[in-house]
């Protein structure tokens, strides 16, 4: 199977004592990864150590190519987009001007209509309100406008930070089906780290399990379901 993703034997530290002990994983191409643990495990770490944000030994591929300890500025033209927890977007920037930021690392400048478009069909939402602050979206309008501006790099791997969070279960629903429509259509790969495990292994074919820093269960999203032990740690009652 051809990865997007590969990560082997990766320890990551904010510069005092590694907080990723040397982890496995795979992302294949197309298609959702979940990355779960609880909080404090590591996920957004981990998502930080593949975009270049921190000191990161071991080895990270992206679609095989070795990108370990490269800038982040060379990680995200490589194709890497980063949807970080918080989202991220500039609040006293427009809807508009936010999306153009987004595409400053889009490989041919001649399609950002065509992402633009493509954008505001996902999102209608963010249509409507091109000139408006994101600063005064409401949080899912925000959580749209860091996937769309995520999507305007025309990246092949998103990484994905709890979307979820702080968002209305309805709005979570409707955001998870665009992203599942993103990931079949546009035939990007992504990782989505959540600590809503039951949310993330529906949308996810793949799945791995994050422990203080380390990994300790992987599989498809449907082995990882079944798991007595991971669904009673982790998967509540349902
Ligand atoms: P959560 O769901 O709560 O965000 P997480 O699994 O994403 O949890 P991380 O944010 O990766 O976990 O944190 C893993 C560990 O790294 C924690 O012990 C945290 O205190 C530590 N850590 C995170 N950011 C920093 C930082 N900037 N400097 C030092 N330590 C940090």
């Amino acid at each position: 199977m051809k990865h997007a993703l590969e990560l082997n034997n990766v320890t990551a530290s904010y510069g005092h004592g590694s907080i990723l002990h040397g982890i496995d994983l795979a992302v294949p191409e197309g298609g959702v990864t979940a990355l779960l643990g609880a909080n404090g495990a590591g996920k957004t770490t981990t998502l930080r150590a593949i975009c270049g944000m921190i000191e990161t030994h071991g080895e990270v591929r992206l679609f095989g190519e070795e990108i370990t300890g490269k800038s982040p500025e060379t990680i995200a033209r490589m194709g890497v987009a980063h949807v970080p927890d918080g989202r991220g977007t500039f609040t006293s920037l427009t809807v508009m001007d936010n999306l153009r930021l987004g595409a400053f690392t889009a490989k041919k400048r001649g399609n950002f209509q065509r992402s633009l478009d493509r954008v505001f069909d996902y999102f209608p939402r963010l249509k409507e309100r091109v000139g408006q602050h994101a600063g005064t979206l409401s949080g899912g309008e925000q959580q749209m406008l860091a996937i769309g501006r995520a999507l305007m790099a025309e990246p092949r791997l998103i990484l994905l930070d709890e979307p979820s969070i702080g968002l209305a279960p309805v709005i979570v629903k409707q955001l998870f089906e665009i992203l599942d429509q993103i990931a079949r259509d546009a035939g990007v790969s992504m990782l989505l780290v959540e600590q809503n495990s039951n949310l993330a292994l529906k949308l996810a074919s793949n799945a791995a399990l994050l422990e203080v820093g380390n990994l300790v269960a992987r599989g498809t999203a449907e082995e990882l379901s079944q798991n007595q032990e991971i669904a009673r740690a982790y998967l509540g009652d349902v």
